[in-house]
């Protein structure tokens, strides 16, 4: 209960919403934060199960994934095969209380949204297919009342008069994917954080990479990618650049010498 700590932007010397004296205030504060630092725990997160956010939500769910999920009713949900960790819901409910079992090393209580794709569209809510979606230069601002429906997920969003205007501004066009879909879509490609030896495709150096080279996915080591994004240039300037300030004070000099 020490660690819980809340923001009053009205209220003067409380502490757990309750008032005290300012010099009383002051000593206790004192008192708490000195055993918070003895014990450590001033520098800690607080604490997992406090959280009201249901942990699909979050972005930690993105980074540690879920193997399966076990059913009030024992049954079982494979989610990704590559991850190690199971949660076991408590209920049916919306958000529900659920166990997240970290593998023997721990056991956290969670929050779990259940129903993945629940779709809930207003009655009086005109939809359009994405596929159905204008070009840019032929939208016009009737979109923002419409739910578009994902070409992927068939899950609805909106577009907002912000995007709207960005977009027509770009030149880009209107997207036909849910946010989260496209969301997940990048960070499926996203590299994890390992190493790799790898050879570069095009001088054969032998380098550490974030990807693995297979499926025609080439990597090349950081000059020959210079040399590829930016051309044979690059490389002159690349090998200038060191004498530029030896240049410069060679200049000064120079023109130093000549004002004797
Ligand atoms: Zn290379």
């Amino acid at each position: 209960m020490w660690k819980l700590y809340v923001l009053c932007l009205t209220k003067k010397y409380h502490i757990l919403n309750k008032p005290y004296e300012k010099e009383e205030y002051f000593k206790l504060k004192e008192e708490i934060t000195s055993k918070l630092i003895k014990s450590w725990e001033w520098w800690e997160y607080l604490w997992f199960e406090i959280s009201q956010f249901p942990y699909n939500d979050t972005m930690t769910y993105d980074f540690f994934w879920v193997n399966k999920i076990i059913n009030p009713d024992w049954t079982e949900e494979i989610i990704n095969k590559n991850a190690k960790w199971t949660v076991i819901l408590k209920t049916n409910d919306f958000i529900t209380d659920a166990i997240l079992d970290l593998w023997w090393k721990e056991k956290i209580n969670i929050k779990w949204r259940t129903r993945d794709k629940e779709i809930n569209i207003p009655d009086l809510m005109e939809t359009i297919k994405a596929g159905d979606l204008p070009s840019i230069d032929e939208v016009d601002e009737s979109i923002l009342d419409k739910a578009v429906i994902c070409e992927k997920t068939e899950r609805p969003f909106r577009i907002i008069k912000q995007e709207l205007e960005y977009l027509k501004e770009k030149w880009f066009p209107l997207p036909t994917q849910h946010h989260e879909f496209q969301i997940d879509e990048l960070l499926s490609r996203k590299p994890w954080g390992q190493l790799f030896l790898e050879t570069c495709d095009k001088c054969w150096w032998e380098i550490l990479s974030w990807v693995i080279c297979k499926d025609g996915v080439k990597v090349y080591c950081g000059e020959c990618y210079r040399e590829f994004m930016f051309g044979e240039g690059i490389k002159i300037l690349l090998t200038f650049l060191p004498y530029q300030r030896l240049l410069e004070i060679m200049i000064l000099l120079l023109f130093l010498l000549n004002q004797w």
